[in-house]
């Protein structure tokens, strides 16, 4: 028989830290994910891509676009990193503040990490945001402030009101991008008209890098090819069909502010592991866990 259960919220306590814990290894999980998702894109792509043959430039014989190295899902990927990162330090407040307080934490306690960029705001968010918390565990929260030159939580802060107030994380990729390039052109001889006795298909294998800065989720970039086969053919003589590439990114990603994704992601992970070591170490000096 099934019994509908109450609809009333529990107040499951674990060992203390034990959330805390799991939403830390969570980010490392999303940041093991984030890195295989770049070393994904250092080996050979392969994307079929529509080429024009255009202008009769001299040199300039086809055009093609480049998908770039981020889709959609790398900013995703980095807000979930960053937000379980947010997420950990909020939930070791609450334990913080269940354990100093006594008992659960009520509706009006509105615990949080907070991470204020003077100390008067600190003082202030001790008073909602760190009610029940004892001063030594107040203190510890105190060295981590921006105004105490911690290095990590003001980027904390930032990446993380952006990507859950806002819009995600706005990832953006530069580098180079060696590739080859199998396409066939539809090659007619000038004057003869474009009946299909006169015209002959054409395969061109090209090898050439291009460079590409700041590109976004959806940006894409054109290449010209300008040398070697591609030189001897014109739009006059030329349409071109699909072509196969080959592309090797061979590049970095970076946050909004210039920071590199992976190794600014790790700074935040090793601070807020440091962080929560030495409560849990404090905890354990104190009997409490
Ligand atoms: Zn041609």
């Amino acid at each position: 028989m099934l019994v509908a259960g109450s609809r009333k919220e529990i107040h499951r306590r674990p060992k203390p830290l034990t959330d805390v814990r799991a939403k830390l290894r969570r980010a490392a999980q999303h940041i093991s994910e984030i890195e295989a998702y770049i070393r994904s894109r250092q080996v050979p792509h392969r994307v079929k891509e529509k080429i024009q043959v255009e202008s009769n430039e001299p040199g300039v014989a086809a055009r093609f676009s480049l998908p770039t190295p981020i889709d959609d899902d790398l900013p995703m990927m980095v807000g979930e990193a960053i937000q379980s990162l947010r997420a950990a330090l909020d939930y070791l407040v609450y334990d913080l503040a269940w354990i100093d307080g006594g008992q659960v934490p009520q509706d009006q306690d509105r615990t949080l990490f907070p991470i204020v960029e003077r100390p008067e705001g600190f003082a202030k968010a001790a008073k909602t945001a760190l009610k029940g918390l004892n001063s030594q565990h107040c203190q510890m929260l105190q060295a981590v402030q921006p105004y105490n030159g911690c290095n990590w939580t003001p980027l904390l802060q930032r990446y993380s009101n952006r990507d859950k107030h806002r819009h995600p994380v706005a990832v953006t990729w530069s580098g180079n991008c060696p590739f080859e390039a199998d396409l066939i052109l539809n090659h007619r001889q000038q004057g003869s008209g474009a009946n299909s006795e006169d015209a002959c298909k054409i395969r061109l294998k090209l090898k050439a890098d291009a460079k590409m800065t700041n590109a976004g989720v959806g940006d894409r970039v054109d290449l010209r090819i300008t040398s070697g086969d591609a030189q001897g053919h014109r739009r006059e003589c030329c349409s071109a069909e699909n072509a196969e590439l080959s592309v090797i990114f061979d590049g970095a990603y970076y946050l909004p502010d210039g920071r590199p994704v992976l190794e600014t992601l790790r700074l935040l992970l090793d601070g807020a592991t440091k962080l929560v070591a030495q409560f849990e170490a404090e905890l354990r000096a104190a009997r409490v866990i």
